[in-house]
């Protein structure tokens, strides 16, 4: 008897080929296979009448075969032609002529007296009535015919290697011995009708179209609702842990609230409201704030920080970039440096953005070379040079087995014998061990010791920095072979044990990109969550980054972070003397030493931060009060499953003092006349942003782009001062630049698109979007979001050369609207079910039959039903709630299957 965990191989009539090409689709058991579901289905319920008219729609005929000839034309050409006649003809029946160029395995399947089916578009050629090129099946007997035909027949998605007629008949077999009993249900039946092993018959092979539609509906909210539970259940699980209330009686905010220049919204007043309330309860906040650009965010955040404060608390207050953390210390200083409160900003240390170092710059000053951090100030960034022949490279070839190159970066993970689980005692040492060789025979960039493995991500050194001829680095299985027998030595002492720690093998992988580099740093920081050792909001002791070595010495010696470019910015950073509201870059998540009693902490811009980086957040005991905020209106339906385990706040009002933006679509053949309309502006006074794609920040061409970039902006505007932005200038030199734009010195601002978001400059009214197909509807829109930041007018025009549908369709949008929401419907619309925001960032399982966008429905009821459960049971203690304890594991071992 099969079950639904049986291994296909394990059935012997599949014959061995195409259990491989199942094996390409991930298909492996037969759960896989049956959850395999179909993209559409086929009406071939009856075979209707042979037709007498052409029709576009194709249709499905059966008839038997009176005739065949082959013809020959051109030469060599071959039409292979086959007459049927339908099976009860009467008076009125023509016969249909199938034909099928040179295709020569055709005429060997089809022969006199047969019965087939082709399914084709007919078409009148000259008195005939035709059908070219049908797909077509010839019925072997009654069997075949019940499956493939004279039903509602399903078709499958990508059956690559496999003809549908193959899959659908291993489905149908399975199906048939497949015991009903076999499949346990996901769904209560409050949320279901019927049985999921009817539903699962029924969608491969339904009696109806009814039928079809409820076992579609049953399955769709069986997905959503294991993905919903799996979202309640990291919801509820936040919700027991030890929280305090982190609220004051709200003098300091209302004085705050006073001296602003303006009102609030009412939108404001609201989800200020909806905060405080979360502050003051003893459970952790998890809120997220969504508002449209320029509607107010931060205004709302600093009155939810002063609840926090006034309650003796720190608050955090963390941004994506630098720029911004550095704009926001700005902002807040001004507003509240009248309020004596003590401010800090942070940022993770960082020679900024000036090019990667040359590769072996770091020989000459190994040591003192401190770090290049890219983006978030996490990751360490690195320039790869494919091939051996590396100028200045002399390394003896003899030491390095072929794979090991100069300045390889490795990702290794090393197992414990027989799995030997590693007492948290041994974890630290194994730690240790690792940190003890950091930044002597190599530099270690992340690692993360897990009960019975190790990951680690780290770059071999040079071992002879003296000698200049003969550069020879540390070989991967020298150090692994120290540092294993190294750990292994100090936690048998400790633990007065003998016998093997380690496995022998290590498994290494060489890292080859920016990108291989980042996903396997994220990788390590994650694994602990996404292996389920830690739960979402615990910490994790045994991970350490480069990060938190750089911090541990920087705080015992203040004096070494000459490289620290930041904290001349923030002379208030004075030791004893605990800054009530610390501003940062996201990095600060890892900085453990920083905060003494945080509160609540901000995370600005949510967007471009996952849900791992949250739960290091939340891990901390007790946990702080979470408040993150978007600028990136996302779907309704995708909000209840990105942010699922989030409470939303929405502020759905701009503030009244707005200008009108005005927005123009452009053929760059006007360049002319846009260019005119914008110098009177700029005479009037107002400000410019040009900004221009750029393919890729990182790359050293693109700096060469920019500059020409600049210089013919520079002709066009003559006159008027205009400076140049992009990611690669350094970050004290950014300020500068933005400083003197944001004081009218300057008229223009060329920039790429790292001006994206916050900046703030209400005399900026004007906004040019060069190339503007390039470039999505979301970040047009949050572009946009940079002007109409005053009381004037502003304009927004998007040039472009391409007049294609699709792009035209794209732009005419923001043509239409301003509204950020509307804006991420039709973006939704246009793009297709895709993947908005990534599901990998969402940390969720992918969907099998479920359409994010057109069971927006079903997602709500799946919502409702597996919160419900979880309201009435926290903990899902009840006999009957005990399958959705597995449930939820399930789902967890789903949303993270992509191990290395
Ligand atoms: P975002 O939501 O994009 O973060 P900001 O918080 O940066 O928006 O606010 C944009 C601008 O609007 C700021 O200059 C801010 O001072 C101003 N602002 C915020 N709330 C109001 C309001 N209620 N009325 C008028 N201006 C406001
Ligand atoms: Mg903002």
């Amino acid at each position: 008897m099969i079950n639904h965990s049986t291994k296909l191989e394990d059935l012997t009539w599949i014959p061995r080929p195409r259990l491989l090409a199942l094996r390409r689709l991930g298909i492996e058991t037969t759960e896989d296979l049956l959850t395999h579901f179909p993209r559409r289905h086929e009406d071939r319920t009856e075979f209707p009448q042979f037709p007498r008219e052409e029709t576009d729609a194709r249709i499905c005929l059966c008839g038997e075969v009176i005739k065949t000839s082959l013809r020959r034309f051109g030469g060599w050409k071959k039409i292979f032609e086959a007459t049927l006649e339908e099976s009860q003809p009467n008076a009125l029946s023509e016969p249909l002529v199938c034909r099928w160029f040179n295709l020569h395995y055709v005429q060997k399947m089809i022969a006199t007296g047969q019965r087939i089916v082709v399914f084709g578009r007919p078409r009148l050629r000259g008195k005939r009535m035709c059908m070219d090129h049908p797909e077509f099946e010839v019925i072997e007997n009654d069997e075949e015919l019940s499956i493939h035909f004279r039903r509602i027949t399903p078709i499958y998605p990508a059956t690559e290697g496999l003809s549908q007629r193959v899959f659908r008949g291993i489905i149908y077999r399975v199906l048939h011995e497949f015991p009903n009993a076999g499949w346990q249900p996901i769904a209560p039946t409050s949320l279901v009708r019927g049985e999921r092993s009817d539903a699962i018959r029924a969608i491969h092979f339904p009696e109806s179209w009814e039928a079809r539609n409820a076992a579609r509906e049953h399955l769709v909210l069986s997905e959503f609702f294991a993905m919903q539970l799996l979202i309640a259940s990291r919801r509820f699980e936040s919700s027991a842990q030890a929280g305090q209330a982190h609220c004051g009686p709200g003098a300091l905010s209302d004085k705050f609230l006073e001296v602003l220049p303006f009102e609030l919204t009412a939108a404001q007043r609201k989800v200020i409201s909806e905060i405080r309330h979360d502050l003051a309860a003893n459970y952790p906040m998890n809120r997220l704030l969504q508002g449209d650009v320029g509607s107010g965010k931060t205004v709302v955040a600093i009155a939810a920080m002063l609840l926090a404060v006034e309650a003796g608390y720190q608050a955090a207050f963390m941004a994506p970039t630098q720029i911004l953390a550095e704009q926001h210390y700005e902002v807040l200083r001004r507003w509240l440096d009248p309020l004596g409160l003590h401010i800090a900003l942070r940022t993770a240390a960082r020679q900024e953005e000036s090019g990667p170092l040359p590769l072996f710059v770091r020989t000459e000053n190994l040591g003192s070379a401190r770090l290049q951090r890219a983006g978030d100030g996490i990751l360490p960034s690195r320039t790869f040079v494919e091939g051996e022949s590396t100028p200045g490279a002399q390394y003896s070839r003899r030491r390095l087995p072929h794979f090991e190159k100069p300045w390889a970066i490795y990702a290794v993970t090393i197992t414990t014998a027989h799995r030997r689980t590693l007492s948290p005692q041994a974890r630290t040492i194994v730690l240790n061990a690792w940190r003890h060789f950091h930044n002597t025979r190599y530099e270690l960039f992340a690692i993360c010791v897990m009960p019975d493995h190790v990951h680690a991500l780290f770059q071999p050194w040079p071992k002879n920095e003296t000698s200049q001829e003969q550069t020879t680095f540390w070989s991967l299985t020298q150090l692994m072979r120290s540092l294993k027998s190294f750990a292994a030595r100090e936690i048998n002492r400790a633990e007065g044990k003998t016998g093997a720690v380690w496995e022998k093998e290590t498994f290494d992988r060489y890292i080859r990109s920016d990108r291989d580099l980042a996903e396997k740093f994220h990788y390590i920081l994650r694994n602990p969550w996404d292996a389920d050792v830690a739960k979402q909001n615990e910490d994790y002791p045994w991970i350490w980054t480069e990060d938190d070595e750089m911090r541990a010495s920087r705080s015992s010696s203040p004096q070494n972070a000459a490289t620290n470019t930041l904290q001349a910015c923030a002379p208030q950073i004075l030791a004893g003397d605990d800054p009530q509201i610390i501003v940062g870059t996201h990095a600060l998540l890892y900085e453990s030493v920083s905060f003494s009693n945080l509160g609540l902490a901000v995370i600005d811009e949510q967007h471009k931060f996952g849900v791992a980086q949250r739960a290091r957040l939340t891990a901390r005991e007790p946990a702080p009060d979470v408040l993150v905020m978007t600028a990136t209106p996302i779907p309704r339906t995708l909000t209840m499953t990105i942010y699922g385990d989030l409470d939303v706040s929405t502020i759905d009002e701009m503030p009244g003092n707005r200008g009108k933006i005005v927005t123009a679509v452009r053929d760059t053949s006007k360049l002319g006349e846009v260019l005119s309309f914008l110098r009177i502006q700029m005479e009037k006074g107002r400000q410019l942003y040009v900004i221009y794609p750029l393919i890729d920040e990182s790359d050293k061409l693109d700096v060469k782009a920019a500059a020409a970039e600049y210089e013919l902006w520079r002709e066009r505007l003559h006159s008027f001062r205009c400076e140049l932005l992009h990611g690669r200038i350094p970050a004290s030199e950014k300020q500068q630049i933005m400083d003197r734009f944001r004081r009218g010195d300057t008229n223009a601002l060329i920039s790429t698109t790292v001006l994206e978001v916050g900046v703030d400059v209400p005399n900026a009214t004007m906004m040019l979007i060069e190339n503007a197909e390039r470039f999505g509807l979301a970040q047009m829109h949050q572009l946009r979001g940079r002007i109409g930041r005053g009381e004037h007018k502003s304009y927004c025009i998007l040039l472009s050369s391409i007049r294609t549908e699709e792009t035209s369709a794209k732009l005419a949008v923001l043509e239409r609207t301003t509204n950020g929401f509307e804006i991420a419907e039709a973006d939704w619309e246009l793009r297709g079910p895709g993947d908005l925001l990534g599901t990998a960032q969402s940390g969720l399982p992918a969907l099998k039959i479920g359409d994010l966008k057109r069971d927006a429905d079903l997602m709500r009821r799946a919502r409702a039903a597996s919160m419900s459960i979880f309201e009435m049971d926290p903990l899902l203690e009840l006999p009957e709630n005990q399958r959705f304890r597995h449930l939820i594991v399930e789902q967890k071992g789903k949303s993270y299957s992509h191990v290395s």
